[in-house]
């Protein structure tokens, strides 16, 4: 078979103007090259970029067909309906001012997000905290690393992050602790691949208890009980004391707090400890003895150790073992938390969190207060924390908080206990919600409705998770009214009477005010310092290169060609000591070892339920969920679960199944896999009532907290599940996206966008018959029957129905069975694309079976070639295909952003087994 024919990316990148940028997804900051011409966007990975060398995920390379007008909030809205920007902003302005007046400051809110570039960050912080005198507003970083600003705070003194990716080249070995890097960060996980290719010797252990696809290619799995991360590596301290790894000479320098750290983890350590944690004591003394032998060790850690009821303890855990073996801030070693948001760090920089001040200030540092006070000039400061997310959403819903503006992010699909967040906003007298999309559930609760720029249409800075400021640059023109968020909430900061301090033109002005606050009366009191940037140019903010912070006239300039790989010289902090503490210490803290599991589980909610992202979908699906190429890879929300709880509640693969909990309940497809341990499930938190009925995961998650960072705890969570007995099935092919959203007596919906069209699996207690009549109305969408010419197909189990518009051209096909509907999704999904004008081929369409030409391509694996699973087994089942590699060389998956070349691994490792099963009987 000849490789895919595709066009060349980096053919049509030059044909247009092409502008350096930073992807808009994760906390990796890639940097791209971003083409416009005519609404077209082509993207390929930027070649210089220090994050990425030019690499890119598949989400990262499927940006350009992301740009979808058609979804986009283009004027701003008052109760639903199009005002200009003076009316919305004057509005807003007026109903802040009044809520201030009769109420006080706290009575007001913001919630805004990793999404905001650092100038619209910088501008919103500086308004609520300088100028309404409150600290009431807080990131929905928040949500992902909360507990790592944390630790680092305890235990540094600072929010610093110690290390950077260049670690990840000398790194002989690397921990991965609560981290799907394959799917979650996929730009580092191959890089890590990558030094694994060519020095065989790094070991990477994933610690996680599910077998993630990251675990697949790990040299050890240690698959923990949910929670025992402080319980694991306060053992590993105990572990590296007993076998003399300790490196007293760093401890006796530059770390305080030992031995009380040293004497709590020891209490925690008893002769079951394997059994405690669930990890096979072999495996366990692996782990120590790896760590206990390999200084050059990286501990890379997310959401799995920061979203917990005891992530902060989780993450000083971890700083400890780093630490007391003082390895910390130099090449290949140290801890290493890595941030879900393209600018999660750049809202920690900036202050954007309830509980601290611009430019890494403390919000309860009286002298921090006076500097940027007397920095900003302001008339108020914040003297206290504001209300973190959950907490700002139950002041909204106690009637404290009376006017929220919301900004980026969508609380009512991604907040703990969602569905209460709802209700909240649903009474709250005032909300303003600023969107790029006009498809966010919580825009359904705005008064006003502020339409902002998008990616690509935005200019400004974002911080990656090794503390890189990279610019993001515009390269297209905004559509519709779309204006900057600063620039928004400057003009209602005008309005309400601070003309001057919100007199901003241009997002150069804004970074390089932030640039001298950070070296305001800092002299090295503070890790945060850019102060080289302050007096920059507008030309010289324009092109900007990438560059790690501190960035102070000491350290003016990003040095080039330093390394091969990324041309630009590391900065690390620690490696001599000099913490922000006021010793100038670290501090290792004594954290207790919490019990691992969940007391919360019952009869009633007997399993506990993991939630994390998949590969190709971001947060709740308003950018990534319009595009098919990524939706191709998981068409509908599903829950994994292990084939003895399958068992044992009744439920067989790919059954519909309803999970409760006591927040709230969810329908979802079941996919029975050995990646859950038993008594576990997994589900991925990006389903929104725009693609599904009902499977916003976050309406079952509680709202317990870490009480030291205030993140919620998303990943043990306490569930029931059950089979959902449905008494019809549809599969449903439409020309125009259906309009099921307000139809409440189908249980389950799914529909997903296609090629052409939109694809739709329904499930029903309604009877065959009645679920006919309900979806015949969103068939017709609008259209008389005369306009449509319809076929069909009937038996006592199946019907199956198809409609040509006038011109011949297949209308929509739907396909109803009292039992799931069996037939091939790769085939039918590209129906509306085919010609039908034989009578053989619409027999074939009611027969539901593809040519047999046309074999069956399964589930996509690979986004950027379309290549499915069936495919790919086909290959190696028939003996074509070997090795991952042979796939690649023949379908050409896996060549081009390989975010999915661990999938075709676990298929050559099964589907090879069987055929060696089959050639030994
Ligand atoms: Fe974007 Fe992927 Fe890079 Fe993350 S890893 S920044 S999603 S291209």
């Amino acid at each position: 078979m000849q490789q895919p024919n595709r066009p060349s990316m980096a053919d049509r990148a030059q044909e247009a103007p092409v502008i350096r940028t930073t992807c808009p997804y994760c906390g990796v900051g890639c940097g791209v090259l971003a083409s416009e011409d005519d609404g077209d966007v082509t993207i390929i990975g930027d070649p210089v970029h220090p994050a990425n060398a030019g690499k890119l995920c598949s989400k990262g390379l499927a940006l350009g067909s992301t740009f979808q007008d058609e979804h986009r909030l283009l004027q701003p809205r008052v109760d639903g309906k199009p005002v200009d920007w003076d009316k919305a902003t004057t509005l807003i302005a007026r109903n802040f001012l009044d809520t201030i007046e009769q109420h006080g400051p706290e009575s007001v809110g913001f919630y805004v997000s990793g999404q905001l570039l650092t100038e619209d960050y910088y501008v919103v912080n500086k308004f609520v905290k300088g100028w309404l005198g409150t600290a009431n507003i807080d990131s929905n970083s928040r949500l992902c690393m909360a507990s790592s600003v944390v630790g680092h705070k305890r235990a540094f003194g600072s929010d610093t992050v110690p290390g950077c990716y260049e670690d990840l080249d000398s790194a002989e070995l690397i921990v991965l602790v609560g981290s799907n890097l394959a799917w979650c960060h996929p730009v580092i996980y191959q890089r890590i691949m990558a030094n694994k290719a060519e020095r065989p010797k790094l070991k990477i252990v994933v610690i996680d208890p599910r077998r993630s696809i990251t675990a697949d290619s790990a040299d050890l799995h240690l698959g923990i009980k949910p929670d025992g991360d402080t319980l694991l590596f306060n053992a590993l301290l105990n572990y590296l004391h007993e076998h003399v790894n300790f490196d007293e000479q760093y401890i006796d320098k530059y770390v305080s707090g030992c031995t009380k750290a040293l004497l709590k983890a020891s209490q925690s350590v008893s002769h079951d400890l394997a059994e405690r944690l669930g990890i096979p004591e072999p495996d366990l003394k692996r782990f120590f003895d790896l760590v206990a032998t390999t200084p050059k060790t990286m501990t890379i850690y997310s959401q799995g150790v920061n979203q917990s009821r005891n992530g902060t303890d989780k993450v000083n855990a971890i700083i400890n073992c780093h630490l007391a073996t003082g390895r910390i801030g130099k090449p290949g070693m140290g801890p290493f938390s890595i941030t879900g948001q393209p600018n999660a760090m750049g809202g920690r920089e900036v202050g954007a969190l309830a509980t601290m001040l611009a430019c890494h200030r403390d919000l309860d540092n009286e002298h921090h207060q006076s500097q940027v006070q007397r920095f900003w000039q302001s008339p108020a400061i914040a003297k206290k924390s504001g209300l973190s997310a959950i907490d700002m959403f139950r002041a909204v819903e106690s009637g404290q908080i009376k006017a929220i503006w919301i900004m980026a992010t969508n609380p009512v699909d991604s907040l703990p206990d969602a569905n209460r967040v709802a209700q909240a906003l649903a009474a709250c007298p005032f909300v303003v919600v600023s969107e790029v999309t006009n498809k966010s559930d919580t825009l359904a609760y705005a008064n006003v409705a502020l339409p902002v720029q998008a990616f690509g249409e935005k200019d400004g800075t974002v911080t990656n998770s090794e503390r890189r400021i990279s610019r993001q640059r515009r390269f297209a023109e905004p559509v519709g009214q779309a204006r900057p968020d600063w620039w928004a909430v400057s003009r209602v900061a005008q309005l309400m009477g601070h003309v001057d301090a919100f007199d901003y033109h241009r997002p150069a002005e804004i970074f390089t005010e932030y640039a001298r606050l950070s070296a305001f009366e800092n002299n090295g009191s503070i890790d945060f310092d850019i102060s080289a940037c302050a007096q920059l140019s507008d030309d010289e903010y324009e092109a900007l290169e990438p560059f790690q912070w501190p960035r102070t006239e000491a350290r003016p300039a990003p040095i080039k060609a330093n390394t091969a790989k990324t041309g630009q010289h590391a900065i690390r902090f620690f490696a001599k000591g000099k913490y922000y503490t006021p010793d100038g210490r670290a501090r290792m803290i004594a954290v207790d070892s919490a019990s691992p599991g969940n007391s919360q589980l019952s009869d009633h909610y007997p399993l506990l339920l993991n939630t994390g992202r998949i590969r190709d979908q971001w947060h709740t699906m308003t950018r990534t969920g319009y595009t098919p190429r990524l939706m191709g890879h998981r068409a509908e929300p599903f829950v994994e679960l292990n084939a003895s709880d399958a068992l044992i509640h009744g439920i067989n693969d790919a059954d519909i199944v309803l999970i409760k909990s006591p927040t709230g309940q969810v329908f979802v497809r079941a996919m029975l896999n050995d990646r859950q341990p038993p008594g576990q499930v997994f589900a991925p938190m990006h389903w929104s009532d725009q693609f599904a009925s009902q499977a916003r995961i976050d309406t079952l998650i509680e709202s317990t907290s870490d009480p030291l960072s205030r993140q919620p705890a998303s990943k043990n969570q306490a569930v029931s599940i059950q089979r959902f007995a449905a008494n019809s099935f549809a599969f449903l092919i439409t020309r125009n996206e259906p309009q099921l959203r307000d139809c409440r007596n189908i249980e389950y919906w799914a529909m997903s966008p296609i090629e052409v069209g939109w694809r739709t699996e329904i499930a029903s207690t309604l009877s065959v018959n009645d679920l006919i009549v309900q979806l015949l109305h969103f068939v017709y969408d609008g259209k008389r029957s005369s306009e449509l010419q319809q076929i069909d197909y009937c038996d006592h189990h199946t019907r199956r129905f198809a409609w040509f518009n006038r011109q011949e051209k297949l209308h929509a096909v739907l396909f109803l069975e009292p039992l799931p509907v069996e037939l091939s999704r790769t085939w039918a999904t590209e129906l509306l694309s085919k010609r039908f004008d034989t009578k053989y081929g619409r027999s074939r369409l009611m027969a539901g079976r593809a040519a047999s030409d046309q074999p069956d391509k399964g589930a996509i694996v690979c986004s950027c070639f379309h290549v499915g699973d069936k495919e790919i087994v086909r290959t190696i089942t028939s003996g074509e295909c070997t090795t991952t590699d042979a796939v690649g060389h023949l379908l050409g998956a896996g060549t081009n952003c390989g975010s999915c070349r661990n999938e075709i691994e676990v298929l050559v490792k099964l589907h090879s087994k069987d055929m060696n099963a089959q050639s030994a009987y």
